[in-house]
């Protein structure tokens, strides 16, 4: 009797015991198969091509915010595909520390000088572009990689391509696009810190929130 009762309670605790891990196994396993499933259907539709497009981008901070004024200072004008050009190619090598982005067909952008936004402050630029050729107006605009993408394309435009292009200062108020914040995993030339996971530009050694060193 007094051997029989630690022997089923036991027993009882290996039912229970292969119960839970069954469980979890499970568990995990019905995880995993959502977590495949989830990337075909609930994936964006493929972005419409258009002849006409316009990309905005948002940067915070001192250097940037200059940067980004001093580009559509240079570029008020932009009349040949050379301008076109050099002004995609500018905001290409700004575009890695920009927080929010929007790019889409002319079509959804009613007044070029205006777009929504909740952020009090920070700096916008952003470019008109007018093609002979479609331009990608990408799906999911947090993919700052695929929005630099279309402005690559552009920044290769041959004179027999070039239509049309502005760089736009557009101001933050109640109508127009809304911008969307980035992945910062996307951002172009950036690692993600391995101890806080702020983007720093690939080429610094040191992270800029936590002081971690990079990992090389
Ligand atoms: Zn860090």
């Amino acid at each position: 009797m007094s051997s029989s009762i630690p022997f089923a309670s036991l027993a009882c605790s290996l039912v229970v015991f292969l119960a839970v891990a069954g469980g979890l196994v499970f568990f995990l396993m019905r995880k995993r198969d959502s977590g495949v499933s989830r990337e075909a259907p609930a994936g964006f539709a493929p972005a419409p091509l258009a002849r006409e497009i316009v990309c905005f981008l948002r940067f915070e901070g001192e250097e940037d915010e200059s940067y980004v004024q001093d580009i559509a200072r240079r570029f008020s004008r932009i009349s040949s595909a050379a301008q076109a050009r050099d002004a995609a190619l500018a905001l290409v090598r700004a575009a890695p520390t920009a927080t929010h982005a929007w790019l889409g067909p002319k079509s959804e952008v009613p007044d070029l000088g205006a777009i929504r936004s909740g952020l009090g402050f920070g700096a916008y630029i952003g470019l008109y572009a007018s093609a002979r050729t479609a331009l990608d107006t990408v799906a999911d605009d947090r993919s700052l990689d695929r929005v630099v993408q279309t402005l690559r394309d552009v920044a290769k435009w041959t004179d027999a391509e070039f239509v049309n292009a502005q760089v736009l200062s557009p101001q933050a108020g109640t109508s127009g696009p809304v911008l969307v914040a980035v992945n910062p995993e996307s951002r172009p030339g950036m690692q993600l810190c391995a101890y806080c996971g702020h983007p720093n530009p690939a080429h610094e050694t040191v992270c800029a929130n936590c002081g971690a060193r990079a990992a090389s």
